[in-house]
């Protein structure tokens, strides 16, 4: 079905609303609309949708939301004519806009064979966050789940994951005079052994000259002291720390061991709880590695296959085996690093439910205490995006069909789900969603998801978040993606850094 034409009647404000709607409902490419969206005066027209919001005040606030579909014979083939009040914890501005999502998704129901989005009207990435508003405004478990299915047209299944996992988030949420005194900090490693297909960070080779990568320790180095300096004068201490990338454990041994002593000497204190460091790809982790991580108190690892098929490893562009993943998991155990996660990738190409299955089996083997489960996203910027003719990949039922395998292991596993995000160019409309055996959840993914905490970012590709405890309002500032803008930026993204920081902390004062 072809709708000629989208038109947002008066008020001009609305425009931004829809425009996101057309993404929801993937219409901003071409699609139903192929003239696009129009802001006019709403006089019908054939085959046009006409929307119109106003707020009315009587008998109390709420918004009415009318939508017209005029179809090509002039015919008015559907009228939706809803005014709903708001809720006393939503926010206006953010009410209105729900509601006229909410009414375009009815009515694009109604006259498309559109099959909405278990995640209804939501397209962010962090849904757990509403959640969490939602219990922090006082409603229950019940009352949450509700709204979720009504407000946002979430499938109960996905309203039901979200609010389990926020229930089990809530002990690890920080209070706001805690948020205040306690941060995290992320330090990104941009190297790997070598480029995954659906990679689409900038993740280089280590290169071979010892000059580049001293050249690139040397600023991290620094970066490393200022973000020190820096929290020792807003006397923070460091709740968790993460080291990620690219993959860490690309560096060689004496770098890799250099950087550990260089972050706890930074960072360490009694107030430090976790100590996360990627190890991703087997064949870049060594004995030397593992003995560095146990000196330097490391509690966690993540160790990630995204598949125990031999196929798929050389069909995504890894140089180590099934074999490699399972020698490297055990010399983990043996080294008792308190936690190992390990991510898999539903969707790969070549790959079904059983091949799902089988690697399935072999990590229900290893028992890891922490399993990441993502779904494959086709994203700009990597060779599968390039090459997706020539590659064979499972449809969405599949990829369904996949995560309901991984979901039956995982939970006889004894593992829970405790963080869950969403991406964009995701196949189907599914989720990433991080298990833990209880007692073993990430503290750093949940800081991460739920956006409560300030995260200090280190190195290229970092972010540095701030978070104003109480209202959680949220600003950050980044460094370069790429090493050389990245080493020759250094100075200014430091400098960016503490002016931010400053801000938080300045607010904080007036405020306490
Ligand atoms: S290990 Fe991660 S960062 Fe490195 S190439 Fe693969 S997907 Fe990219």
């Amino acid at each position: 079905m072809t709708i000629k034409r989208f038109v947002v009647a008066g008020n001009g404000q609305d425009v931004p609303v829809v425009n996101e709607i057309m993404q929801l409902f993937g219409l901003d490419n071409g699609g139903f609309f192929p003239e696009r969206l129009i802001p006019g005066d709403g006089s019908f027209a054939t085959d046009t949708i006409v929307v119109r919001s106003h707020t009315i005040l009587v008998p109390r606030f709420a918004i009415l939301t009318e939508l017209f579909y005029w179809r090509e014979d002039g015919a008015l083939a559907c009228r939706i004519r809803r005014a709903e009040a708001e809720y006393a914890d939503e926010d206006r501005a953010a009410a209105a806009k729900r509601l006229l999502k909410l009414n375009v998704l009815i009515l694009m129901e109604k006259i498309t064979s559109y099959k909405p989005s278990p995640w209804g009207i939501l397209r962010g990435v962090r849904p757990t966050k509403i959640v969490h508003r939602l219990f922090d405004a006082g409603l229950g478990a019940s009352e949450v789940l509700g709204r979720m299915t009504r407000a946002y047209a979430v499938a109960p299944d996905k309203a039901l994951l979200v609010t389990d996992i926020a229930l089990r988030q809530r002990p690890f949420l920080l209070a706001p005079k805690q948020a205040a005194k306690l941060v995290s900090v992320y330090i990104g490693i941009p190297y790997c052994p070598s480029r995954c297909l659906y990679c689409s960070f900038p993740a280089y080779i280590l290169p071979n000259d010892r000059q580049s990568v001293e050249t690139f320790l040397h600023a991290l180095a620094r970066d490393i002291e200022e973000a020190a300096l820096l929290l020792e004068h807003c006397r923070c201490k460091v709740q968790t720390i993460y080291i990620g990338g690219g993959t860490p454990t690309s560096l060689a041994d004496e770098d890799f061991s250099r950087l550990l002593r260089l972050v706890t000497a930074a960072f360490w204190s009694d107030a430090t709880r976790e100590f996360t460091v990627e190890a991703g790809r087997p064949d870049s982790v060594t004995d030397a590695k593992i003995a560095a991580m146990r000196a330097y108190g490391v509690t966690r690892v993540s160790v990630n296959p995204q598949s125990m098929q031999e196929k798929t490893l050389n069909h995504i562009g890894r140089k180590h085996s099934v074999r490699d993943i399972i020698d490297i998991f055990q010399k983990f155990r043996r080294a008792e690093i308190p936690v190992i996660n390990m991510d898999i990738i539903a969707g790969l190409p070549g790959e079904d439910a059983g091949d799902m299955a089988a690697t399935m089996k072999e990590i229900a083997a290893l028992a890891p205490d922490n399993l990441t489960v993502h779904t494959l996203a086709i994203k700009r910027g990597s060779l599968l995006k390039a090459n997706l003719a020539d590659i064979p990949l499972p449809d969405e039922n599949e990829t369904a069909r996949m995560l309901d395998v991984a979901r039956q292991y995982v939970a006889k596993m004894g593992l829970k789900p405790y963080y869950l995000y969403r991406q964009k160019y995701m196949t189907g409309n599914f989720e990433n969603v991080g298990y833990a055996r209880p007692g073993t959840e990430c503290l750093y993914n949940i800081q991460i998801m739920e956006e409560r905490q300030t995260i200090i970012g280190i190195g290229p590709a970092a972010g540095t978040k701030a978070v104003w405890p109480g209202s959680w309002r949220l600003a950050s500032v980044y460094n370069a993606k790429d090493v050389t803008t990245y080493i020759a930026n250094l100075d200014s993204y430091i400098k960016q850094r503490r002016q931010l920081l400053a801000n938080l902390f300045a607010d904080g004062r007036r405020n306490s």
